[in-house]
């Protein structure tokens, strides 16, 4: 069991960073929307951008979402900090939990509560049940 909730773990990062971010690529002028949300949870779609914007409602800063899971605990809401890579490509850069403090996305994200390490949740719940066939053609 132990070895198989690892894979999954593996897996997951992987996929982490194949994708760079769960922005989608679209090749449009206008770059990515992202779902932006403030503090006290408004939300607003913006282009994907480096600073963060403040929210229009209540003026404090903005970030977008993405959500993480501990095997115990359920699932948290993670703000995601961008920042310009290599090429001027925008990139997530850095995570904050609720009530925490930012940190690199580089390191694997602890649960507050019991430490283990927590596991990106994709959108599509679809696509996480059925899993990813690893098989290549040919
Ligand atoms: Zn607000
Ligand atoms: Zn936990």
């Amino acid at each position: 069991m132990a070895a198989g909730a690892a894979a999954l773990v593996f897996l997951a990062w992987r996929v982490w960073f194949d994708d760079g971010d769960s922005v989608p690529t679209v090749r449009h002028k206008s770059g990515p929307q992202v779902t932006y949300v403030c503090p006290r949870r408004h939300s607003y779609k913006l282009p994907l951008r480096v600073e963060p914007p403040s929210c229009p409602t209540c003026g404090q800063l903005a970030f977008p979402r993405a959500e993480y899971r501990c095997e115990m605990h359920g699932t948290f809401e993670v703000a995601v900090r961008h920042a310009a890579g290599a090429g001027g490509k925008i990139k997530a850069s850095e995570l904050r939990l609720p009530g925490k403090d930012w940190v690199s996305i580089e390191e694997p994200l602890k649960c507050p509560r019991c430490k283990r390490e927590l596991i990106r949740r994709h959108r599509d719940p679809l696509e996480t049940r059925r899993g990813r066939d690893p098989r290549r053609g040919g």
